[in-house]
């Protein structure tokens, strides 16, 4: 079958169900300046040592870490990016009222600021826009945290208990949040079709969206320029650039 006749299925797909779950990765903001960990342009495909500033050992037990971690905060390209057409075109999708759930590996938000509703978002990683404390749990914008790392403190600690800041993201070797995840394996299961967009598909326990759809009877897309770990799964495999993509089909 060629692309546009896979575009063509997946369309009449969309426009029977009533609900279509999304699963979107680091592939759909890379149009929006953020470049992806493990794409060919990746992050960690350029340079491995880059994982360790996500790692938690690490990250509290090396003081080097966490000052090349702020450092890295601070030129982050998220604070810069805008949301791009693929974005858009989820927006588009809950218009139709045809969103059931958005579930993100994301962390930059910028599904909320296109205009999806936080309600529907399921940010499975956590976000970097927000700061918190690993020892006594408090958030705050990242954004105040990061005006002391410009004035001059290279790790600042928390202002209420002197505990270690990080971003409010899942680090390698820490748990998920069970109760997000919970929503989002549910939110799987009770797909009509789930949309897998920009994801290497390697990462469990969130790679599972897929599986479970397929097994609860969902048609299962798959949006990626590359081939991913659960191709084999596909209804459809969509192979192009996420952000002309998705605006075809949504
Ligand atoms: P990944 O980096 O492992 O893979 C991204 C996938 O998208 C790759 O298969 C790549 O080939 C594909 N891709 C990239 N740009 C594309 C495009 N324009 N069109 C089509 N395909 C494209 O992604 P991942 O598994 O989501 O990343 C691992 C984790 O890193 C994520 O779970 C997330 O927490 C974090 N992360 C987040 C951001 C972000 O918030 N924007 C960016 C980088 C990494």
């Amino acid at each position: 079958m060629s692309l546009e006749q896979a575009l063509t299925e997946v369309r009449s797909w969309i426009d029977q169900a009533a609900r279509v779950v999304v699963l979107t990765g680091a592939g759909i903001s890379t149009d929006s300046g953020i470049p992806d960990f493990r794409g060919p342009q990746g992050v960690w495909t350029r340079n491995p040592a880059a994982e360790r500033l996500s790692t938690i050992d690490n990250y509290l037990t090396e003081p080097q870490v966490r000052r090349d971690a702020w450092q890295a905060r601070l030129g982050h390209s998220a604070w810069r990016a805008q949301p791009n057409r693929a974005h858009e075109a989820l927006v588009g999708l809950e218009r139709r009222g045809k969103l059931h759930a958005l579930i993100t590996q994301n962390i930059d938000e910028l599904h909320q600021i296109a205009g999806n509703s936080p309600e529907l978002v399921i940010e499975v990683h956590g976000t970097m826009r927000r700061a918190m404390c690993w020892q006594c749990g408090e958030r705050s914008p990242m954004l105040e945290t990061l005006a002391r790392v410009q004035a001059g403190e290279p790790d600042p600690g928390c202002r209420s208990c002197g505990g270690i800041l990080k971003s409010d993201t899942i680090y390698f070797g820490q748990a998920l949040d069970q109760e997000v995840l919970a929503r989002a394996l549910q939110a799987a299961g009770e797909a009509d079709v789930l949309i897998a967009v920009g994801s290497t598909l390697q990462v469990y326990p969130i790679a599972e969206v897929v599986p479970i759809a397929h097994r609860s009877g969902g048609r299962v897309v798959i949006v990626n320029r590359e081939s991913t770990a659960l191709d084999d799964l596909a209804d459809a495999l969509l192979r192009g650039s996420i952000s002309e993509i998705l605006p075809v089909i949504c």
